[in-house]
């Protein structure tokens, strides 16, 4: 199946926290999405393997995605091999999007920063035509942009997309990773987390940080590594 944007994350719940909101426009547009998902998050300190896969089917759900796939490279485990950039440019020939989303190589989780290594390799070598031969399947595609989004390190971004249209949907779809939000038991103080355990508050303070820095309500940073083309109406009309 054919997408027009494919997101590549490192566990299940990041794609919806980094960029849920652009994910919902998208679909609202009547674009196709997809998720890859590099783990399975099976070393989280909240919710059972089993939880987070039913919440994982509910978000994708409530995000319209057309698919989502799992390499199950190991959570806490995620490095560039080749096997692995080739099964990923395998999956970016075979639904070959214009528009790739990915982690930021500056990020202090080591799957985050692998994923995002992962993503850009595999982006490159899915547009080399003899591998893309080798392997069968489909034909080499490299898609036009990547962009990174942001987890947890900071940036300027290149564009900021404006999810206030689409906030309360996002609420809900981080609403779906229950287990991810409840303290386990007592003891549990949501010290695992990089800033403390209060995701909500974490994501809608991002959000209208660089919503705020754009003019707008609530945002989504991205980023793209190096000059884009014009897109000012006045210089390339
Ligand atoms: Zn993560």
């Amino acid at each position: 199946m054919k997408l027009d944007c494919l997101v590549i994350a490192a566990h299940p719940d990041d794609a919806e926290i980094s960029v849920g909101g652009t994910l919902l426009k998208l679909a609202q547009a009547g674009k196709k999405t997809g998720i890859v998902d590099v783990t399975r998050g099976e070393l989280g300190t909240r919710g059972s393997a089993e939880d987070r896969a039913l919440e994982c089917s509910k978000a994708s759900e409530l995000l319209g995605l057309s698919v989502r796939h799992n390499l199950d490279a190991g959570d806490g485990r995620v490095s560039v091999t080749p096997a692995l950039r080739e099964e990923l440019a395998a999956l970016i020939r075979e639904h070959a999007p214009a528009l790739i989303l990915c982690h930021h190589t500056d990020d202090p989780h080591p799957d985050h920063a692998a994923s995002a290594q992962l993503a850009r390799e595999a982006w490159y070598l899915a547009g080399l035509g003899k591998l893309a031969e080798e392997a069968g399947g489909a034909p080499a595609h490299r898609p036009e942009r990547l962009y990174e989004f942001l987890s947890h390190t900071p940036f300027d971004p290149t564009f900021v997309v404006d999810i206030e249209p689409v906030w309360e949907q996002k609420l809900e779809l981080i609403r779906a990773y229950a287990s991810q939000l409840a303290p386990k038991d007592l003891a549990d103080k949501g010290d695992h987390f990089l800033y403390g355990a209060d995701i909500l508050q974490r994501m809608e303070t991002k959000a209208r940080f660089y919503g705020e820095r754009a003019g707008l309500r609530f945002g989504e940073p991205l980023l793209h590594k190096g000059p884009l083309p014009a897109f000012d109406p006045l210089l390339s009309p």
